[in-house]
């Protein structure tokens, strides 16, 4: 059971319910994530018994296992801000592009510009890759990390980018990354979830190919619980029946559900749960008709080099032409916000130009 106290409460309010929890023969656990939550474990206690309480707002007696992010908590949508990007609400959907992995700065550089030519307000590009088999290539740990900042430096984009060991938190502080994306592998993994937490900073969860969406929002509850709100959901794609060609099978209808049951945007990645490039724009399209707030899409310079996740990668003119499609549907504007506020114009290598 989950008693949510009023933002007015008063801390004799508070020592007043937990004196009644404890005199029913209940264990109380306070939380404090800007308001006040006391989970109720050890004992059945009636909710009438405490919904009346001065400084009670409500009771949860069945709590689903997540509150912070449920609708009910936070009725209006969660705007997550990233360098003057907005991800969620009204917004039109943002796109977040770039190659699986950071392989070298050269790949790094000519993806992040196919990424950006196609119209994209975000980088990702994976420094730590979590990778099934020890063989693979792994990332290239901190050095990935700094040539995404160096990345962000020439071309003033937000950088997403995972964090696969808890421990490495400091690192991504310390380069400053702007959204932790924390991986299908590891969403259930509780201590990630809450340094995730305590980051400072936007954090994108996946959802494991084998979680429910309950799963999903109690995951989400675990970094919203630490004190940190901006979560954007990201659907990937989860085990597809033994029939279904593509690599995993992108739950459509999740992401009408979770926003119906949540708060917080949900985008969706169809690269992964498609596993193969020309299945990406159509699963694209699919996602933002269903309600999808952004699109997560590997973009490769030359997929057919790519040390991770080639089959999937779009080249640089798919990835144009996934945008325009997206554009003459009308489910993304002619313009995105990033381009209509400036004609920056970056030159690199002193041979081609990028507006941003
Ligand atoms: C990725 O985004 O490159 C990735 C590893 O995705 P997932 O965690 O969804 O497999
Ligand atoms: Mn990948």
């Amino acid at each position: 059971m989950l008693v949510i106290l009023k933002p007015d409460a008063t801390a004799e309010d508070l020592e007043r319910v937990l004196g009644r929890i404890e005199s029913l023969g209940a264990v109380a656990e306070v939380h404090r994530p800007g308001e006040v939550l006391i989970a109720v474990r050890g004992a059945d206690i009636n909710p009438q018994t405490l919904v009346a309480m001065s400084g009670v707002e409500t009771v949860q007696p069945s709590a689903p296992g997540y509150w912070l992010a449920s609708r009910r908590a936070h009725p209006e949508d969660t705007v997550v801000r990233v360098r003057g990007r907005s991800l969620g609400g009204d917004n039109p959907p943002v796109l977040i592009a770039g190659p699986c992995a950071v392989e070298s700065e050269d790949q790094l550089l000519r993806s992040a510009e196919a990424a950006l030519e196609a119209g994209a307000q975000m980088l990702r590009g994976g420094a730590y890759k979590p990778r099934t088999s020890p063989y693979s290539f792994q990332g290239l740990g901190e050095a990935g990390l700094e040539m995404l900042a160096r990345v962000r430096e020439r071309f003033g984009v937000p950088i997403v980018t995972e964090m696969r060991d808890a421990a490495t938190l400091e690192l991504f502080q310390r380069y400053d990354m702007d959204v932790i994306q924390i991986g299908a592998r590891n969403m259930q993994n509780y201590e990630i979830l809450r340094r995730a937490g305590q980051a400072g900073r936007p954090v994108l969860l996946k959802r494991g190919p084998a979680t429910s969406i309950e799963e999903w929002l109690m995951a989400a509850e675990y970094i919203l619980l630490a004190g940190n709100p901006d979560v954007i959901l990201c659907e990937r794609g989860v085990l597809p029946p033994a029939s279904v060609a593509t690599r995993y099978q992108l739950d459509i209808a999740a992401i009408p559900i979770v926003r119906r049951l949540s708060h917080l945007p949900v985008i969706a990645d169809p690269s992964h749960a498609a596993g193969a490039r020309d299945l990406v724009a159509p699963l694209a399209e699919a996602a933002i008709a269903a309600g999808a707030q952004g699109l997560l899409v590997e973009v490769h310079a030359e997929p057919c080099q790519a040390l991770c996740d080639g089959r999937q990668a779009l080249e640089p003119e798919q990835a144009r032409a996934m945008m325009e499609s997206l554009r003459r549907h009308r489910y993304v504007p002619d313009a995105s916000p990033v381009a209509a506020s400036g004609p920056a114009v970056v030159p690199w290598r002193g041979e081609r130009t990028l507006r941003r």
